[in-house]
């Protein structure tokens, strides 16, 4: 016998918004009806293991894609429902469920909740016109039952032949959403947010030996770190993330107190600036995909990495910024940072050779997140290293001075950093470091001039950062070494350029002059073209050398001669630094010629 019934909340508006709003995930409709089974069989499996009900432990669920007759199917056997239970569930609760869950929607100002779970049974009507329910309990003597609605205001209910135990759940998919019935399409969707979920799920199946489940039910994560061997972690990160380069190394969380949390960090090769935007972190809440990349979970710069994270403890059917502000939140994003710093910091200690391998890899994701994190600053400052001007690596804190005291710190200068940004273009300033027994480290990367401009802003007493062309370090140079008359030989033409000028007695005494610019006006000068203000001018100061041979001679010169001779030597020493403009090989061409014509005719 049928019975009819009115669905006592008012769904008829609901479905229009529920509609608009899930548009663009409608799809996760697949994942509520598959995770209402799977719990339907944790909740069967449950009462066996008490006693309570008998059962063979053979679960699986079973999705079916018919597009002839434009429906989806997904049947369990699990604990499966009474009459008064899917009046009770699916009537009462499915439907209030999801007006609950509209409502927090509402609350969230739009901006999405995570996840959208609790949206549940009701959310397959986003793309069904009409849903029918077989289902029979487990209980002895249970009836099958039929339950039938179009989801807006009216249901049928009665009894139905149904031999097993379990629910059937049939979609009868709207005739826009015909794509829900192909099975390309429900493949890929099971594969999205089923893959792990602990339950085989065969999608289709011909009931042959040839079936598999689309899903792995115990994948990795799940598992104790000590039972997983190397080689099924590279095999799980290919299969996760499709990545057929192999990650440099990863990072197995298995926790239980104060809040559970199981997943498997990778730090993956990214070499290149574009790839950074690649890393891909899985959100799972009981093997159940939620979503990527919630950065309300995950701190932002671990994004770079991939890998996945099955955290139960995190309210999902919530709003963004209430995770943002949720203390149980933040502490589980604390752990994983902490982790991740913990994990870097053994590689160091433990084998150093890999960890210098790696860090061509690891040094931009390191920094950026030093950048970002205060917390994994601190835990990884010790562990940032530098190559130097020997090629060999070393932690850039031992560049730094000591902290001073709290009464000292007013007097306290920093210590002088060098640094090399570009070994081709600097040459010649290393060179002249090399000879004088000084070190720099190489600064190459983009993200440098940011991270060690953040590294001053941390450690405003122990170390300033100077580029090894901005000064002449006391060690390239010898007291005394000034000379006003060759001076003003060369602030005559220069002055008027804006280029000022020094005379020093430089140590290396075949290098005629060569061009400092300020630490800072350059780095001014840089901000500005990163944030596309345009240009400022070059504030130079030409380091003329007094200990150069040449530079004496021009002294003696006849007026003709010195005024083309410094030039040159201008000229040269602006080579060092940077191209030369149009203009300026031009002139430099032309001074060359000049030289070539005298010098042969002295041969
Ligand atoms: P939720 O799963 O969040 O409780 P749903 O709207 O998805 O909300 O489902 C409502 C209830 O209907 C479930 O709590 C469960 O009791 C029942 N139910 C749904 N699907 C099944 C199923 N496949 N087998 C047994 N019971 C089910």
């Amino acid at each position: 016998m049928e019975r009819q019934g009115n669905i006592s909340i008012s769904s008829e508006n609901m479905m229009p918004i529920i509609k608009k709003w899930l548009y663009s995930e409608k799809d996760i409709f697949l994942r509520e009806i598959v995770a209402n089974a799977s719990d339907a069989i944790t909740k069967h499996a449950k009462l066996v293991s008490m006693g309570e009900a008998e059962g063979d432990g053979a679960y699986r669920i079973t999705v079916t894609a018919d597009e002839k007759e434009n429906t989806l199917t997904v049947e369990d056997n699990g604990i499966g429902m009474t009459e008064e239970e899917v009046e009770k569930y699916i009537t009462r609760i499915a439907f209030s469920g999801a007006a609950d869950f509209l409502e927090k929607y509402e609350k969230a100002g739009g901006e999405g909740i995570i996840g959208h779970f609790g949206l549940g049974f009701y959310s397959a009507y986003m793309v069904s016109e009409r849903i029918e329910i077989f289902t029979k309990s487990y209980q002895a003597g249970a009836a099958g039952v039929h339950w039938e609605s179009d989801g807006e205001s009216t249901y049928t209910i009665g009894d139905c032949d149904k031999e097993t135990r379990g629910t059937k759940i049939v979609m009868h998919l709207a005739k826009e959403e015909k794509e829900f019935s192909k099975e390309s399409t429900v493949r890929g969707l099971l594969e999205k947010y089923c893959s792990f979920m602990p339950y085989e799920i065969y999608l289709d199946p011909k009931g042959s030996e040839e079936d598999k489940p689309v899903n792995t039910t115990a994948p990795l994560y799940t598992k104790q770190p000590k039972d997983c061997t190397d080689e099924e972690y590279k095999t799980f990160y290919r299969d996760t993330f499709r990545d057929y380069s192999e990650p440099l190394f990863w990072i197995h969380l298995n926790m239980e107190y104060p809040f559970r949390l199981k997943g498997i960090l990778y730090f993956p090769k990214v070499r290149k600036k574009v790839e950074l935007e690649r890393g891909q972190v899985k959100l799972y809440c009981n093997q159940v995909y939620v979503a990527d990349n919630i950065k309300e979970v995950i701190p932002e710069f671990l994004m770079l990495l991939n890998g996945v994270i099955d955290c139960p403890d995190i309210p999902l059917n919530v709003s963004r910024s209430f995770l943002q502000n949720d203390k149980q939140v933040q502490k589980i994003a604390g752990h994983i940072v902490k982790k991740v710093a913990d994990k870097l910091n053994a590689l160091y200690k433990n084998d150093r050779e890999k960890y210098e391998a790696c860090w061509p890899d690891l040094a931009t994701f390191v920094k950026f997140g030093a950048i970002k994190d205060e917390a994994f600053y601190k835990k990884v400052s010790s562990i940032i290293i530098y190559k130097n001007l020997a090629g060999e690596y070393r932690p850039l804190e031992s560049y730094f001075g000591e902290e001073p005291k709290e009464e000292d710190k007013e007097k306290t200068e920093p210590k002088t950093a060098y640094y090399v940004s570009d070994v081709d273009k600097q040459a010649q300033y290393i060179s002249m470091f090399k000879e004088a027994g000084l070190d720099a480290i190489l600064c190459d990367t983009y993200i440098d001039p940011h991270f060690i401009s953040y590294i001053e802003y941390k450690n405003p007493y122990r170390v300033r950062f100077m580029r090894i062309d901005a000064d002449v370090a006391g060690e390239i140079k010898e007291e005394a070494g000034e000379d006003s008359d060759v001076a003003a030989i060369f602030e005559g033409f220069l002055k008027e350029r804006g280029v000022k000028v020094k005379t020093e007695k430089l140590k290396n005494t075949a290098v005629p002059a060569i061009i400092n610019v300020s630490e800072f006006m350059r780095r001014m000068s840089e901000m500005n073209s990163f944030y596309d203000m345009g240009q400022s001018p070059e504030d130079m100061t030409l380091v003329v050398n007094t200990a150069c041979g040449c530079v004496q001679a021009l002294k003696q010169a006849g007026e003709e001669e010195r005024k083309v001779a410094a030039e040159y030597i201008w000229l040269l020493a602006l080579m060092n630094y940077r191209p030369l403009k149009p203009e300026e090989l031009e002139r430099f061409t032309s001074v060359s010629s000049l030289f070539i014509g005298k010098y042969l005719k002295t041969m």
